[in-house]
């Protein structure tokens, strides 16, 4: 299991075991966004609790607000292979480090090992 799934199943037990309080989702946007795009990546097709996973990942994703959301995935920054600039929608996000690879880099496992959704 990786690192970010230990966090994220932490987090959802939590979640749950609080009655799905707002207050147990993830604290940042960045975060709450990672969890939503972690929960939808293929990757996750196979596990035995899906629809858990995802509905914590769509919680997290709802707490942002379309609005919010839609800036965010506006926001502009660079891949860390190339240096081109892109809107973050259009960049790949490894869950355990940041890193953020454009459509040209991409991979599914970044070089920290961790692995890349979006
Ligand atoms: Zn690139
Ligand atoms: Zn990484």
């Amino acid at each position: 299991m990786t690192k970010f799934q230990k966090r994220f199943n932490a987090k959802m037990k939590e979640w749950y075991d609080s009655d799905k309080s707002i207050t147990n989702l993830f604290t940042t946007e960045y975060q709450r966004m990672l969890a939503y795009l972690w929960a939808f990546s293929e990757a996750r097709k196979s596990e035995e609790n899906i629809s858990e996973i995802k509905e914590f990942g769509s919680a997290n994703r709802k707490a942002i607000g379309d609005s919010n959301y839609d800036n965010l995935l506006r926001t502009r920054d660079y891949c860390c292979r190339c240096g081109e600039t892109y809107r973050l929608e259009n960049l790949s996000i490894c869950v355990e480090c940041d890193n953020l690879f454009c459509y040209r880099c991409n991979r599914r496992i970044c070089g920290c090992s961790g692995e890349v959704v979006g």
